[in-house]
């Protein structure tokens, strides 16, 4: 015999993400819709939890204030539930992981597929692949580490002839003769190049947006 268990439904709604002023209650409502629990219950049964999950998931879409607007074009017919920043699946509670997520947006839907980073350290470049891979990918990413290696004007060409847009990265350690292989390459008259001041990855990504929406 197995014992019938069952949950809280606050701590279970909490663990699903729902935190915030009115995102318990209005994941609660959706619940008490889709007839999974009643008005003034305060448990519920384990076996109804993955039907509980799927209503929630399927009506409902979690986002944070600052991820609000991102999320829309997720929505899909879906109700968006403010939560919590840190219970936000965009940002996490990182406005590096949200500003990558809102540029690999904002890549797909203008086409940008190759994107071509100069300048920049090793450990900002793994730092954004991997926020991109996080964000669902669908952005390529070349990076050339201008304190590192020699560059010539041909390995410049082949970056170029490969990018959709370049950024230049140029408040990180990055000398003039390598930058201006690129921003003085005649493919930068095509290829969108973009200087970009700010030195970290939340910086990069929103001046990176702008220019690409410009
Ligand atoms: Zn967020």
């Amino acid at each position: 015999m197995i014992a019938d268990v069952d949950v809280d439904i606050v701590a279970f709604l909490h663990d699903e993400g729902f935190l915030g002023p009115d995102a318990p209650e209005a994941a609660r409502a959706v619940l008490e819709a889709e007839g999974l629990t009643r008005p003034g219950k305060v448990r519920m049964a384990e076996a109804k939890l993955e039907a509980a999950r799927l209503a929630l998931t399927t009506f409902l879409l979690r986002a944070c204030a600052g991820c609000r607007t991102r999320a829309l074009t997720d929505a899909d017919g879906r109700t968006l539930v403010e939560v919590a920043q840190e219970a936000c699946p965009y940002c996490k509670g990182s406005d590096n992981r949200r500003a990558v997520s809102e540029l690999v947006a904002a890549c797909k839907a203008r086409g940008v597929k190759h994107l071509l980073i100069v300048g920049g350290t090793a450990t900002l470049h793994a730092h954004l692949l991997d926020l991109i891979r996080q964000a669902g990918g669908g952005v390529q990413l070349r990076v050339v580490d201008g304190a590192e290696a020699v560059h010539t004007r041909n390995e410049a060409t082949a970056h170029m002839q490969w990018a959709h847009v370049a950024v230049i990265w140029g408040s990180t350690p990055l000398p003039h003769k390598v930058s201006q292989l690129y921003t003085q390459h005649p493919l930068a008259a095509k290829v969108k190049t973009i200087t970009v001041t700010q030195r970290g990855i939340a910086g990069l990504c929103t001046q990176v947006m702008r220019a690409i929406a410009g």
